[in-house]
Formats: structure tokens, C-alpha cells, sequence
């Protein structure tokens, strides 16, 4: 089981534009590392280091099969699919 702890770090979501001010992870994230919205329910990329005010951008078709192929991203997506019914 990972031990999460919440990060204070805003970020727009690339699908949906919406400001989430926090981030839950076993570390503050770096560019790769996987953002999931909880207004829209898709996967966001870290892009810290770029020009991009948002922090994050879509993912590469390959990202997007990365994440969905993964258990943990997979159960989360659920968990937020099931709580929005
Ligand atoms: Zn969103």
C-alpha cells in the first residue's frame, strides 16, 4: 500500500481547465509523473519546468495506454467513476 501525503500545489487540468490546488502522492511530483483531476476524471502529465502555467499537459497516446494499463490508475479511476454516480 503507498503512504500518500497532500502537496499544496496548483495545477490546471488540460481537459477540463479546472484549478486543483492539491496534489496527493508519496512525493512532491516531477515532470511525468501522473495528475488525476477530480472535477473530469482524466489523467493530467506533469510538466513542471515549461513556459506552461497550467503545470500540466495531455498525455502522448502512449502515456494515456501507460495509465490506463495501471492497476493503482485504473482503481482510481473507478473509485472516482463510482462516487459520481
Ligand atoms: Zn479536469
Amino acid at each position: 500500500m503507498k503512504t500518500l501525503k497532500t502537496f499544496r500545489l496548483w495545477t490546471l487540468c488540460p481537459h477540463c481547465g479546472r484549478r486543483n490546488e492539491l496534489h496527493d502522492g508519496e512525493a512532491q511530483p516531477v515532470n511525468g509523473d501522473v495528475s488525476f483531476c477530480i472535477k473530469c476524471g482524466q489523467f493530467g502529465i506533469y510538466d513542471l519546468g515549461s513556459a506552461r502555467e497550467s503545470r500540466l499537459r495531455l498525455p502522448s497516446l502512449q502515456e494515456a495506454e501507460e495509465v490506463m494499463a495501471d492497476a493503482y490508475f485504473r482503481e482510481i479511476r473507478q473509485t472516482w467513476l463510482d462516487l459520481s454516480i
